[in-house]
């Protein structure tokens, strides 16, 4: 009974983390040398994914350093939580394009996405990349020299938050999180105001997004204001580490 229990929980978390990987590890468990075998096996259903998701309507975005627009962290493409519809994808390469274009050696990077395959199969924790229509964005980076590209403030993009006016004061039961005990480990970046006003301007510009979450402070700090822009609300996660986007 322990012994079901504790593959069952294997089963789960890897199941929630990769979406994959919870088959990989059922395929394990017919052999003896399970780790090999599920190493062996994530890694044919993840390549496998990469061809048999475009056929069910999802595309993995890049994890190549060397696009204009590329995930963020290489764990992004290990997890399968690279995933988006066309739309989606054809909209994050305008984007880092024009990013180019209007500033030279930019690069945008992408954080969750969402899964290769089940439309309402979520992506932990966020509540709604369930679809493959929306996506989160790195923020851009500099030092007191000036762009950074390629870097962000934390190793996955995330948790690295921007302090600054909020309205909300709950903190239970919230996805809200401070993480102030983590703030201390990272390096002294801040948002690069030129390329973040110009991301926002394009994206609240461009038929093909829908919404854009970023926290007000932020708002007002970049000054672009346009009707696309909201405020997730308070129970939601922070947006002052990164922004989200979805289609319409
Ligand atoms: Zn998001």
């Amino acid at each position: 009974m322990i012994k079901i229990t504790f593959h069952l929980f294997i089963f789960i978390f890897l199941t929630l983390i990769s979406q994959l990987g919870g088959i990989a590890w059922l395929i394990a468990m017919l052999f003896r040398r399970r780790l090999l075998v599920f190493l062996a096996a994530y890694s044919v259903l993840s390549f496998a994914a990469l061809w048999v998701a475009p056929i069910f309507g999802r595309e993995p975005i890049s994890c190549s350093a060397s696009e204009p627009l590329h995930m963020q962290s290489p764990i992004y493409c290990v997890l399968n939580r690279q995933y988006v519809v066309p739309e989606l994808k054809a909209t994050m390469q305008d984007l880092a394009k024009e990013m180019q274009n209007e500033f030279q050696n930019t690069t945008t990077l992408l954080l969750d996405a969402n899964f290769p395959f089940i439309t309402g199969f979520p992506l932990l924790p966020h509540l709604s990349h369930n679809d493959g229509r929306k996506v989160d964005i790195a923020f851009y980076y500099q030092n007191e020299d000036g762009y950074l590209p390629e870097r962000t403030r934390s190793p996955i993009g995330y948790f690295a938050f921007e302090d600054g006016p909020t309205s909300c004061s709950e903190k239970l039961l919230t996805l809200r999180w401070d993480l102030v005990w983590l703030q201390r480990f990272w390096p002294n970046l801040t948002p690069e105001p030129k390329r973040m006003t110009a991301a926002l301007k394009w994206l609240s510009g461009e038929d093909r997004i829908g919404k854009i979450f970023i926290e007000p402070h932020l708002v007002e700090k970049f000054a672009v204001h346009s009707s696309k822009i909201k405020f997730q609300g308070c129970r939601a996660a922070r947006h002052d580490d990164h922004i989200h986007v979805q289609l319409p």
